[in-house]
């Protein structure tokens, strides 16, 4: 693969070893970062000129749902519990064909690509064998950085998500880690597990000894909504039958009702948060859980989840979940008659969640998620020059506050450009894009749905 230089640009590290440097270059050589230092030099390398432009770790979503990105833009007037369930997982995910999982997951990693996401958690629920296949096929097209989540097929929701007895296909599971995954330097592996909330309890534990097997992070969506309340009359059990097995492989989806006990003792052990604010606040899954991580002692870090509700881009969820945790923390000072004089989170925070933070949930901080000699060459460069974004005087500010998706000029994954001067380098996005399309258009006609 050979060298490249990234010049002259305005790093932010994320590594607190070397903090932030003006004028630094970034020397990468196979996919690794070799050194970062001002003036260096490299005869045979690719240059790639950052002046104007800060140099940054590209952003980890840890929760995503890449195949449903064809049926974009139908859930942003929905609920979780009103609509969410009846028509995503009780009717359209069922309608899946292989290609469908295929172009969804495609565009899905482009977009993430272009908006500067160089590494996400797919959380897939494919109705086959081959249907997991094909979401693969799309991540190794696009060139992103996954963790492929195998979770319960979308075909039957009451057999999967209401006090499911069926544990996810082990056999299936282990062929397709092997032939699929293991050999991808891109690539690993996660289970997308039920929570006691959704499955028995022998389930429940039976899946996550299955992922510790397999190495594989253990991600499961819980404590969303009232569930599992408002179905069962149950009450509120926290992590349940799983309570004794968490451990640092171990990531929770939402995670909005657990209570602050329980976070203690999951951060304690380890346990990784995704917290999805902006579909979390829409959707009814209640308050976003960073305060009681935070107060735990720990940092969650963000994901997109439903993108056929809201855009994949991280650097909303990056600013969204900041302010509304700032709004919690500010409300309660002035509840206390006193004024706000300062803010608790700050930028760096938020920008940390969205990168080493999301890295360390999918246990990859060895490998990604700072600019760090040694680590994978995951690298963003966001424009200065623009008028949108200049001046830029705190550039990690620039990064949080003032920059968008359109300043995001090169993306590098493992020292691969895949975008360069603002524009996607992969031809698959026009050849692919009718095909695209009509999935989509395929897909909403046959669920019958009436968007709002
Ligand atoms: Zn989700």
């Amino acid at each position: 693969m050979g060298q490249t230089l990234i010049r002259n640009g305005t790093v932010v590290s994320l590594d607190p070893d070397i903090g932030e440097v003006e004028g630094a270059d970034i020397l990468i050589e196979d996919g690794e970062i070799v050194e970062i230092d001002r003036g260096l030099t490299a005869s045979n390398a690719d240059v790639i000129d950052a002046s104007n432009h800060i140099v940054l770790p590209g952003f980890v979503d840890s929760h995503i749902h890449l195949a449903q990105t064809q049926v974009r833009g139908i859930a942003g007037d929905w609920s979780l519990m009103g609509d969410y369930f009846d028509d995503m997982l009780g009717n359209i995910t069922g309608l899946y064909q292989p290609e469908d999982m295929y172009l969804g997951g495609l565009f899905g990693a482009l977009e993430k690509l272009y908006t500067g996401t160089t590494t996400a958690l797919d959380w897939s629920y494919p109705n086959s064998l081959e249907h997991a296949e094909r979401a693969v096929d799309a991540l190794q097209d696009t060139g992103l950085r996954a963790v492929y989540t195998y979770g319960p097929p979308g075909d039957d929701a009451a057999k999967w998500w209401f006090d499911s007895d069926v544990d996810l296909p082990e056999q299936q599971i282990r062929e397709f880690y092997a032939e699929k995954i293991r050999d991808d330097d891109l690539l690993s592996l996660a289970l997308g597990l039920r929570g006691p909330d959704f499955c028995t309890d022998e389930t429940a534990r039976s899946d996550l000894e299955l992922a510790r097997e397999l190495d594989a992070v253990a991600t499961i969506h819980m404590g969303a909504a009232c569930w599992p309340s408002s179905v069962y009359g149950d009450d509120y059990q926290g992590f349940g039958a799983i309570e004794d097995m968490l451990g640092p492989d171990v990531n929770v989806a939402h995670a909005n009702h657990f209570s602050q006990e329980d976070i203690d003792h999951a951060v304690e052990q380890g346990v990784s948060f995704s917290s999805t604010p902006e579909v979390e606040m829409q959707m009814g899954h209640g308050i976003p859980v960073t305060g009681k991580v935070l107060e735990a002692g720990g940092r969650p870090t963000w994901g997109v989840d439903v993108c056929s509700d809201i855009s994949g881009d991280m650097g909303s969820q990056m600013r969204i979940g900041l302010q509304v945790q700032r709004m919690f923390e500010n409300q309660e000072i002035l509840e206390n008659g006193e004024e706000v004089t300062g803010v608790g989170l700050t930028a760096r925070d938020t920008l940390e969640m969205a990168t080493i933070e999301g890295a360390r949930a999918l246990n990859m901080e060895d490998e990604i998620g700072s600019l760090t000699p040694g680590k994978r060459a995951d690298i963003i460069t966001v424009r200065t020059d623009d008028f949108t974004t200049a001046p830029c005087h705190s550039p990690i500010q620039t990064v949080v506050f003032q920059s968008d998706p359109s300043h995001i000029d090169t993306v590098l994954v493992d020292g691969e450009p895949v975008k360069r001067d603002g524009e996607l380098l992969n031809p698959i996005v026009e050849e692919e894009f009718d095909r695209f399309v009509e999935s989509g258009k395929r897909l909403i006609d046959e669920a019958g749905i009436t968007l709002k």
